[in-house]
């Protein structure tokens, strides 16, 4: 059996970018340009709660990083490294190098290495703690209080398909293998907007990355920035692989459903332009899905242009379904 540090030479140490101290010593260095914040987060993942057990570790990997990550893009942060704590039952390696190769091929698409971390063994459930770091100007960091009243209310990518995903694999939907097979990878692959995000600083005001349902994740921006917002349902950007989904299943699933680590912003409407040069820059589709308004919470037009009753929240880890 290899020793805890074989483990962490063979699967975690990597070699760091220049000027930065990675893996191996009592502590990490790195430094931020001069003007720039250093914009830091930190997310845990629990087995069975997170995560269902028999997950590909890969996926593991990759996804515990990416959710991360998708904070930064919130911010309108440029990665710069990140730690990894794990808690393992048993250290298997075929584990821990698929599990290896998901977190740095995230960590090198987003040019955020892994510079430490800490790892234990637990005989309970198999936990991972993952902080990142990025750099940020201050003034142009994508604050959740920033939203101000007429700014335009915009959602990157499409929404919806990871809540299926996650429907149809814990039974809360009839079985589909069609479907599952169309949607899993939005569940288990999330690519967080790290491009988006950065192009957007200093162009949006106010941003959030959607982990628990868009009404509930704008609700946030919404009360830091003490605002009401006016949403379309007609104009949000549905995934067309969800196509032949139940109307009201569809509907929950874009309005509260979770994991679509897509960007929810918002931008002064006379900047509509730089925000789809930023998008265009970044790769992204954007759509603008309605407006920033006095007042305080969400109101959603119907397509007859009627407010939506009945508007489903998003998760809570502390209030019952
Ligand atoms: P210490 O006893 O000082 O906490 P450790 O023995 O825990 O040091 O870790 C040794 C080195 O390995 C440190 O540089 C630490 O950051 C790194 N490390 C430990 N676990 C991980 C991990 N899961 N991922 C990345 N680096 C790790
Ligand atoms: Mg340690």
């Amino acid at each position: 059996m290899a020793s805890e540090f074989d483990l962490i030479d063979r699967y975690f140490k990597r070699r760091t970018p220049d000027g930065m101290l990675g893996v191996g010593d009592d502590c990490a260095l790195f430094g931020v340009p001069a003007g720039m914040k250093v914009a830091t987060s930190t997310d845990l993942l629990i087995e069975g709660r997170h995560f269902f057990p028999d997950v590909d570790p890969r996926a593991l990997g990759h996804k515990s990083l990416a959710v991360n990550v998708s904070d930064l893009a919130a911010m309108g942060a440029r990665p710069i490294g990140c730690l990894l704590g794990l808690a393992l039952p048993q250290p298997r390696e075929d584990w821990l190098s698929a599990f290896a190769e998901g977190f740095h091929g995230m960590a090198d698409a987003a040019g955020c290495p892994l510079i430490g971390g800490d790892t234990t063994g637990n005989p309970g459930a198999l936990a991972i703690s993952v902080t990142v770091f990025g750099a940020v100007r201050a003034e142009a960091a994508l604050r959740r209080d920033a939203a101000r009243v007429g700014d335009d209310i915009w959602v990157s990518g499409t929404l919806g398909e990871a809540d299926i995903a996650y429907r149809l694999m814990s039974g809360q939907m009839p079985p589909d293998d069609g479907l599952l097979a169309c949607v899993r990878q939005a569940l288990e692959w999330p690519q967080p907007r790290f491009a988006l995000g950065q192009a957007l600083a200093g162009i949006a005001h106010a941003a959030i990355d959607i982990s628990d349902g868009l009404l509930q994740d704008l609700g946030h921006i919404l009360k830091a920035s003490r605002v009401g917002a006016r949403l379309r349902m007609a104009d949000m950007p549905v995934s067309p692989a969800l196509a032949g989904v139940p109307a009201a299943r569809l509907r929950h699933a874009v309005l509260a459903g979770g994991d679509a680590y897509e960007l929810c912003f918002t931008a002064p409407g006379d900047r509509a332009d730089a925000v789809r040069a930023a998008a265009a820059r970044a790769g992204v589709a954007v759509t603008r899905i309605g407006s920033v308004e006095a007042g305080t919470g969400v109101t959603v037009l119907d397509a007859q242009g009627i407010p939506m009753t009945d508007l489903p929240a998003g998760f809570d880890h502390f209030r019952s379904p």
